[in-house]
């Protein structure tokens, strides 16, 4: 949900060793979340468990297995179902059957989200064949999708009653009107009470909040 264009402008061939061994300069260039499903690799056991996807598979293309243009950082899932999966057509025509090349193509442009059933659905051809054959509404994603925008729900709240609480500050300081302090204590409650009810939904989904420290 989160994808990014991959940036392979600044990524220069190794001159040492093979594809398995450039797995952290992928993981930095991808940042470190599946180039397919953009789910981060801290939510998959770490860089570990995530592969070194050829984009243009290697049974297919030998030439290309070291080719570190030709590498991507994603999770085992996608990488597995993408398999030795290629059309060699106009890469750039989305309304083909292909795999979009995620350093010229920005896959935040290729889904959108359902926010109910926090499904994707491709926006063209491509897209939508990706959504197929890498089962990117597994039910993993889509949980993640849910907790992600959760998160952001949760944000938004914490933000508004943060604004009010230093605005009755500034209105305290000004006025001197202490009978503002009990709305202040109300927002506090409120806070707490905000801060309680993720923690309980994170922790019963399994996640972690985002405050938990991410590598
Ligand atoms: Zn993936």
């Amino acid at each position: 949900m989160n994808w990014i264009l991959i940036d392979k402008s600044r990524t220069v061939q190794p001159e040492k060793g093979k594809y398995s061994d450039w797995k952290p300069i992928l993981a930095f260039e991808g940042k470190n979340q599946c180039v397919y499903c953009s789910i981060h690799q801290n939510y998959f056991g770490g860089i570990r468990n995530f592969h070194v996807e050829h984009y243009r598979p290697k049974s297919k293309f030998p030439l290309l297995k070291d080719k570190i243009q030709n590498l991507y950082y994603s999770c085992p899932v996608c990488n597995t179902f993408k398999g030795d999966d290629w059309y060699e057509k106009d890469l750039t025509n989305l309304n083909e059957i292909i795999y979009p090349n995620p350093s010229i193509t920005n896959y935040f442009d290729l889904f959108e989200v359902n926010l109910i059933t926090f499904e994707i659905r491709g926006k063209y051809i491509s897209s939508n064949y990706m959504v197929e054959k890498l089962a990117l509404n597994r039910t993993q994603l889509i949980l993640h999708r849910k907790f992600l925008i959760l998160q952001l729900k949760f944000e938004k709240i914490i933000n508004k009653i943060e604004e009010q609480t230093s605005y009755l500050y500034y209105l305290i300081e000004k006025t001197g009107d202490i009978t503002l302090v009990k709305q202040l204590r109300k927002l506090n409650d409120s806070r707490k009470e905000v801060d309680k009810v993720r923690k309980e939904l994170f922790n019963s989904s399994g996640y972690k909040s985002r405050d938990t420290k991410r590598n």
